[in-house]
Parts: structure tokens; C-alpha cells; sequence
């Protein structure tokens, strides 16, 4: 059967395009800003959960942040949380990064820390039934000891509900 004149398919490129197979060695290096220097740092050398409090309209952000995410102050302002809050909401996570079912579901919260404004993401530890948990529940942050932290957010292992 003869292509119609307008069948994309038929039209050859005067110059198809040549591909090379090969790959480009790169490396990245994310870094964590201000702001998430001040979170890390105080964590990883004091196991504080530390942010920062914009005087222009009030707002607490833990992690820290450089700059107001509301009116775009300047914040230098640091303020250490407890590691208790409020579960604001959650969800669960039933495959790993590579698409595999995992064993066990893996719960993950948004916590808003008491004297913060803004929410912080991290593992619900011990939960993996939905049943379990409730939003509006209470739960304080499990950090490492001292000598197992590195300057990670993992220094925070999750929350677990009191
Ligand atoms: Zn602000």
C-alpha cells in the first residue's frame, strides 16, 4: 500500500540525526544551603532541632531556612524546638525506590514541631498499619546518639507517637 502524501511516518530527514552510546562520568555535590547548614550543624553537634523565626511576619521554619518563604526576609533569628509535635498528617509507602514491594510499609509524617510554623518531613517509626495512627497524634523525634551522627537529616532516625 502507497503512503498518503502528508504520512508523517513516511517522511525521511534529508540528515537523520547520529546517535553516540556512551555515558558522561559526572558527579554531584548537593550542598544545603544557609539555612540547612544551620539545622545540620546544630544537630549533628548538639542533637538540637534548630530553625529559624522571621521577625517580619512571625513564621518559624525548622529546618532553618535563609530567607522567609512568606515575605522573602533576610532570617538570622535561630530557634531551637523541642523535639515534640504534632502529627499533621502521613501517609505509607508500600515499594522502595526501585519499584519492589516492601516487606514491611514504611509510614512517613508531617510533623509541625511545637513553636514552629512550618511542617518537617521524616519516617513514623513503628507504624505499619494505617489503623495505627491518627492525625493530630503526638510524637517526639528519635535522634541519634552522638558519636552514630554525621550531619545528615538521617541523624533524625523518624518520630515515634507518645
Ligand atoms: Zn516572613
Amino acid at each position: 500500500m502507497k503512503a498518503a502524501k502528508n504520512d508523517r511516518a513516511a517522511e525521511q530527514p534529508k540528515h537523520p540525526p547520529r546517535v553516540w552510546p556512551g555515558g558522561i562520568p559526572l558527579e554531584s555535590l548537593y550542598t544545603a544551603g544557609v539555612g540547612g547548614q544551620i539545622f545540620l550543624r546544630a544537630l549533628k553537634e548538639r542533637g538540637e532541632l534548630v530553625g529559624t523565626r522571621c521577625a517580619a511576619c512571625a513564621q518559624v521554619y525548622v529546618p532553618a531556612r535563609a530567607f522567609c518563604e512568606r515575605c522573602f526576609a533576610e532570617l538570622s533569628e535561630e530557634v531551637a524546638v523541642k523535639p515534640e509535635g504534632t502529627l499533621v498528617s502521613f501517609t505509607f509507602s508500600y515499594f522502595d525506590h526501585d519499584g519492589r514491594r516492601l516487606e514491611t510499609p514504611q509510614a512517613l509524617a508531617l510533623v509541625r514541631f511545637e513553636g514552629a510554623t512550618t511542617v518537617f518531613l521524616h519516617r513514623l517509626l513503628k507504624v505499619s498499619d494505617p489503623e495505627q495512627v491518627e492525625s493530630g497524634a503526638r510524637v517526639r523525634a528519635v535522634i541519634k546518639p552522638k558519636a552514630k551522627r554525621s550531619g545528615s537529616i538521617l541523624d533524625v532516625e523518624g518520630f515515634e507517637l507518645i
